[in-house]
């Protein structure tokens, strides 16, 4: 699988399962580890969660789900905002790898800028880092204004590109797309289903196709249902010509100029 490359030399696959909304109920629970494990077994080479989904419930499953495999994925987690001051973030994490048992996250990311301050939560990446404990960081749901601020403060980012912002490409860095199927909702637009039929593919493998056919895009679609985990690895065996690319464009139209950020 192809994968980009962190700051750290780390390679990171450009897929992977989203686990938002699992963890939550415990009716669910068994549906929602069995299709980890699933995706694990048919190479989902990937997780990415947080300590907000399920409040720690996400990531036990996750836990679960690779207590015992000899390779395991690459794990990506994410450090409430409330919790990212300088001891908040290192406290934060640490209950992140004892719910999954694992000593290392691979990318560790503040989910979302609040009101820490952000030198003390990058601080506390540096040493988390230093101990071994995170591979790589960086921030989620930054805008443009954000992402200034944060290379300013941190210096290893203008001079070495130390750091994965995920929100710009500006910077050459990796972005990942979160939520590629619109939550489900991109899947029930008509032309989305007319181009996946001339493709040859299901309306899901089309929308994360049209990802994947971008150098340094990640996504990370999340799926509870065994059959949907192995419908959407099946996206990266869709190869789209040029013309499909310049219909879907047509179809869902890029913004003409500077955009607020979406956030969910
Ligand atoms: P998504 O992956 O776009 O969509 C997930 C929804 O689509 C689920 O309801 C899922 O239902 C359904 N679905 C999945 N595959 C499908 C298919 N092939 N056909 C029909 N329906 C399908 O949305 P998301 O969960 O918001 O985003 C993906 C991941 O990105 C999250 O899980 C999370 O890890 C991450 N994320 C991060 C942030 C952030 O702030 N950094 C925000 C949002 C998301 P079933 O489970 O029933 O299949």
């Amino acid at each position: 699988m192809r994968s980009c490359k962190l700051p750290s030399g780390a390679a990171m696959p450009v897929f992977g399962l989203g686990t938002w909304r699992m963890g939550e109920s415990a009716r669910q629970r068994a549906d929602e580890l069995d299709a980890v494990r699933y995706g694990l077994e048919l190479g989902y080479p990937m997780i990415d969660t947080a300590e907000m989904y399920g409040e720690g419930g996400a990531e036990e499953i996750v836990g679960e789900a690779i207590a015992g495999l000899g390779t395991r994925p690459f794990i990506v987690s994410k450090v409430y905002p409330h919790n990212a001051t300088r001891a908040g973030t290192i406290a934060a994490c640490e209950r992140s790898l004892k719910r999954m048992g694992i000593e290392r996250i691979d990318l560790y990311l503040l989910h979302w800028r609040g009101g820490a301050r952000l030198e003390e939560t990058f601080e506390a990446f540096h040493r988390l880092r230093a101990a071994g404990k995170i591979g790589d960081f960086g921030v989620s749901n930054f805008d443009r204004d954000d992402m200034e601020d944060a290379a300013r403060l941190d210096k290893g980012l203008t001079a070495s590109n130390q750091v994965l912002y995920c929100l710009s490409r500006k910077r050459s860095i990796p972005l990942m797309a979160y939520s590629p199927l619109d939550q489900g909702g991109l899947l029930r637009k008509p032309p989305l289903k007319k181009l996946a039929d001339e493709v040859g593919c299901t309306p899901a493998q089309l929308a994360l196709a049209w990802l994947l056919a971008q150098p340094g895009v990640v996504t990370i679609p999340k799926s509870a249902s065994r059959e949907r985990v192995k419908e959407n690895l099946g996206a990266l065996d869709v190869k789209l010509s040029p013309k499909v690319l310049a219909d879907l464009d047509r179809a869902f139209p890029p913004p003409k100029g500077k955009q607020p950020l979406d956030m969910l």
